[in-house]
């Protein structure tokens, strides 16, 4: 089967990750920790998981001229990436993320944008060939909004499909969420695009439902280690998550997308799509790092096989 062809556009940041028995509190040191670097930003996390999955991706971002920058490159071409729009800005920075995770997975992170804050609707124009490739468009919060919404709108003109992942968490125009096929918040995301307190079942229908009136067709809500919550046209189903013992949930939600993204673009049909994607996420959440902890094909089909 022809690798299906996935368009991924999004930050590229390079993860400082300090691994501590808990978060820090404000004013607090803490000693013990382990530290080490790894490649990350959502938008570069998303197109490594969909290329380890399977995809033939094609990745939309900038980086500064730096060294963060330069490895950040190296690590997507290494991954398969095809990497001619990836641009390397002269006036800003490569993005860095500094990041905490605890001994119970927990995670808390701050993020210098850099480069990523200047990816523009001029760079998605010059990327316009690769929107003709593409089966499907993957898409962040971690670059300008008048970007995204260029390229939803360009993915629009050429009928792809557009996946956004709502992340960080901000409030969106309906006409951006009128061009999206499908968005995937995480239970934040959810509470701050609607208002409704997203912790279980009903309410993530209720949160789903809201975002679904807005104009979006299917809404997918993650639900951490309980899976995710499915509503679109074809029905509403709560898709169970796997049980692994979790180590760094960080890129769970990055993993999911990636992974969603090329079980779409195959045209499997949405609930089997989901979990496919909550098989990728659960055996990332085992592993520590953001792109490092992204599975192979084989490994999500073996989870897959395992079942729970
Ligand atoms: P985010 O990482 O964006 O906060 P979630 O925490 O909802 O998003 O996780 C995204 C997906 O990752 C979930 O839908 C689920 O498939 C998987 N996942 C997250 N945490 C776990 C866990 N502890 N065990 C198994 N799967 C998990």
């Amino acid at each position: 089967m022809k690798a299906p062809s996935i368009l991924v556009l999004g930050s590229s940041n390079t993860d400082m990750i300090i691994q501590v028995d808990r978060i820090p509190r404000p004013g607090e040191t803490i000693l013990g920790g382990r530290f080490l670097t790894a490649a990350g930003g959502k938008g570069a996390n998303q197109a490594v998981a969909a290329a380890r999955c399977g995809g033939a991706v094609t990745f939309i971002a900038r980086v500064g001229q730096d060294m963060f920058g330069q490895q950040a490159i190296a690590g997507l071409v290494a991954a398969g990436i095809h990497v001619e729009y990836v641009l390397r800005d002269k006036h800003a920075p490569s993005g860095v993320a500094l990041i905490f995770v605890a001994r119970d997975g927990e995670n808390s992170i701050a993020v210098a944008s850099g480069a990523n804050g200047r990816l523009s609707p001029r760079d998605v124009a010059h990327a316009a060939p690769a929107f003709r490739r593409a089966a499907v468009l993957v898409m962040q919060l971690e670059t300008p909004l008048p970007t995204v919404r260029a390229a939803a709108r360009l993915a629009a003109r050429h009928q792809r499909r557009v996946i956004l992942n709502p992340a960080p968490a901000r409030e969106l125009p309906d006409a951006l969420l009128r061009q999206v096929a499908i968005l995937t918040p995480n239970e934040t995301e959810a509470h701050l695009l609607t208002g409704v307190r997203v912790s279980d079942v009903p309410s993530a229908r209720r949160a789903a439902a809201r975002l679904r009136a807005r104009g979006v067709p299917a809404v997918i809500i993650t639900l951490g280690p309980r899976g995710a919550f499915l509503a679109a046209p074809e029905g509403e189903a709560l898709v169970p998550g796997f049980k692994v013992k979790a180590v760094d949930t960080t890129a769970a939600g990055d993993v999911f997308n990636g992974a969603l993204a090329v079980a779409l673009a195959e045209g499997r049909p949405l609930p089997e799509a989901v979990r496919f994607a909550n098989a990728a996420a659960a055996i990332s959440v085992t592993r520590l790092g953001a792109q490092p902890s992204a599975p192979t094909r084989w490994e999500i089909e073996r989870l897959l096989r395992a079942g729970h």
